[in-house]
C-alpha cells in the first residue's frame, strides 16, 4: 500500500488523487488535508461566481472523493496543526498542492491606504472566503482602478460593473451582493503596464464585458498596434485582440457606468487621506517587450484600488521556497526526497484549471519513479492517532456533505447555494459543534 498525502483539495490537488487512483487502483491510500473545513479551494474561492458553468467541474473532483481509498481532511492547518516532517514521517509521499493564496505586493508608496486591495482578498470577500469575509471594500465613491492586464482584473471590474439582476444564477455571497447593490462606483480604470498585445485576458472573459447591462468598455484606438501585426499572434490572442478592437470602434451609447482599458500606464503612487483618492501613474513604452517609463505621469481618480498582478504561494516551515518567484523551490515537481508541489504551487500562477491535469498526473508519474516499492508507513491510521492525541478535530467529506446540503438549502432564488463565510458556521452546519 502506498500512502499518499495530499495538502490542497483545489483543483491540483484532486486531479493528483485522479492521477494516483488511475495509476495504483486499490494499492493508494490518499488523505487530502485542507485549511478550511469545505474542499475544492480555487473552484469555491477563485473561480468567479458568476462563471457557474466553470465551477461545474467540482462534479469531476466529488466522483474522486468518492472512491472508498481517497479521504477529505478538512480544517487541518499544515505547519500549525501538523509538520510536514511529521506528515513525511506517516506518508511515503507528501504533495503540496497549496495554490498561491496570497497577493504579491505593488511596492509602491500609499500601498497601505484605506480602500487599496489585493485580488486574493478582493475576490476571496466576494467568493466567501473566511479569511476575507470582513474586508469591507467601501463603495460609496465613484471610481475604481484595477491594476493588472490579466483574467483576474476582468472579473473583478465585470463584478463590480454588474448590476444586482446580473448576478441571478450565481453564488456571489450575501454580504457582498447587498454591499454592491448600494454601490456608487460608476468607472473602472484597468491599468495594463504594457500594451494591447501583451495582455493575459482570454477571449471569452474580455468578450464579457462587451455585453454587460449598464456598462460599456473603453479602448483608445490609438493604444492598438498597426490590424496587420495581429497576424503574428496566437490564435486566442487574435480573438482577444479583436475585442480590444471591437471596444475601440464602439459608437458612444447611453449605457452610464465605464470600464476603460488604460494602456502603457504603470503605476508609481497611491495617493490618498487616509484612504486612497488618486493613483499617480507613468506612461511607459514597450522596449523589448519590457514596459520602460517615459517620464510623463498623471493621475487616475480612484476611491477603490484593487491590483491584480498575480499570486504568491505561502511558504511553510522547513520547506525550500523560490522567494522571487513566490512558489516552493523544486525540479519538475520534486522539492526533497518524498516530498512534492504541483499545480500553482510548483509552477505560480498561470494557466487554466484543466492546466492542473496534466500537472497532476506528471507529479504522479515522479512519484512512481521515485517508489517503485511502497515502504511501511501508517498513513491515514497514524494521522488518526495524532489528530487524536494533539486534539485536531477535523471535518470529513461527509461531514462536508452536510455543509454543502445546508449550503444548497438556504440559497437565495435562483442561486445555487449561500455559502457559510465562517468556520464556525461551516461546522456548526456539519454537527460538529
Ligand atoms: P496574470 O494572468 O499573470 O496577469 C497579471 C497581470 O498583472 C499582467 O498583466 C501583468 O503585467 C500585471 N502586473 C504584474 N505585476 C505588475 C505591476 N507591478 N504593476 C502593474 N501590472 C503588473 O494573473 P491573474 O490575472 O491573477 O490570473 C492568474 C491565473 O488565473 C492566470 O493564468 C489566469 O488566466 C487565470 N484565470 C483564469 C480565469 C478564466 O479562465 N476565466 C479567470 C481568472 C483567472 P505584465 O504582463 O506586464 O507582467
Amino acid at each position: 500500500m502506498l500512502h499518499l498525502a495530499i495538502i490542497g483539495s483545489g483543483p491540483a490537488g484532486y486531479y493528483t488523487a485522479e492521477a494516483a487512483l488511475k495509476r495504483w487502483g486499490e494499492e493508494v491510500h490518499v488523505d487530502i488535508f485542507d485549511l478550511q473545513p469545505v474542499p475544492f479551494g480555487l473552484i469555491r474561492s477563485g473561480v468567479a461566481p458568476d462563471h457557474q458553468s466553470i465551477k461545474g467541474v467540482a462534479k469531476r473532483y466529488d466522483a474522486v472523493a468518492q472512491a472508498p481509498n481517497v479521504r477529505f481532511i478538512g480544517k487541518v492547518a499544515v505547519g500549525r496543526d501538523v509538520s510536514i516532517a511529521e506528515l513525511q514521517e506517516l506518508y511515503d509521499a507528501v504533495v503540496l498542492a497549496t495554490g498561491a493564496p496570497s497577493d504579491r505586493a505593488l511596492g509602491i508608496p500609499g500601498e497601505d491606504l484605506g480602500n487599496v486591495f489585493g485580488s486574493a482578498a478582493f475576490v476571496g470577500w466576494y467568493n466567501g472566503h473566511p479569511h476575507f469575509a470582513d474586508l469591507a471594500p467601501d463603495f460609496a465613491g465613484a471610481h475604481a482602478v484595477v491594476i493588472g492586464n490579466g483574467n483576474v482584473a476582468l472579473d473583478i471590474a465585470r463584478i463590480l460593473a454588474k448590476v444586482p439582476q446580473e448576478f441571478e444564477g450565481a453564488d456571489i455571497v450575501a454580504h457582498a451582493l447587498d454591499a454592491l447593490k448600494g454601490s456608487g462606483i460608476a468607472s473602472v480604470t484597468i491599468l495594463g503596464r504594457r500594451g494591447p498585445h501583451q495582455i493575459a485576458m482570454t477571449p471569452k472573459e474580455l468578450g464579457e464585458l462587451g455585453s454587460l447591462e449598464r456598462a460599456r468598455p473603453r479602448v483608445d484606438p490609438a493604444d492598438l498596434p498597426p490590424e496587420v501585426e495581429d497576424a503574428a499572434l496566437d490564435p486566442g490572442m487574435r480573438k482577444s485582440i479583436q475585442h480590444l478592437r471591437a471596444f475601440a470602434a464602439d459608437t458612444p451609447s447611453d449605457k452610464p457606468f465605464t470600464i476603460d482599458f488604460d494602456f502603457f500606464a504603470a503605476p508609481r503612487a497611491l495617493i490618498g487621506d487616509g484612504s486612497v483618492r488618486k493613483v499617480e501613474v507613468e506612461r511607459t513604452a514597450l522596449v523589448e517587450g519590457r514596459a520602460v517609463g517615459t517620464g510623463e505621469t498623471y493621475q487616475v481618480p480612484a476611491d477603490l484600488v484593487i491590483a491584480a498582478i498575480g499570486y504568491r504561494t505561502n511558504p511553510i516551515e522547513g520547506v525550500p521556497y523560490d522567494t522571487a518567484a513566490g512558489r516552493f523551490a523544486n525540479e519538475e515537481g520534486r522539492i526533497l526526497p518524498g516530498l512534492y508541489c504541483v499545480g500553482w504551487a510548483r509552477r505560480g500562477p498561470s494557466g487554466t484549471i484543466g492546466t492542473n491535469r496534466p500537472d497532476g498526473f506528471a507529479i504522479v508519474d515522479r512519484i512512481a519513479e521515485d517508489f517503485p516499492a511502497p515502504g511501511n508507513k501508517q498513513g491515514r491510521v497514524g494521522f488518526e492517532a495524532l489528530a487524536t492525541a494533539r486534539g485536531v478535530d477535523f471535518v470529513t467529506f461527509r461531514d462536508w456533505r452536510k455543509i454543502d446540503e445546508a449550503e444548497v438549502a438556504r440559497a437565495r432564488d435562483g442561486a445555487p447555494r449561500e455559502k457559510f463565510v465562517a468556520f464556525d458556521q461551516m461546522l456548526a452546519a456539519a454537527g460538529k459543534h
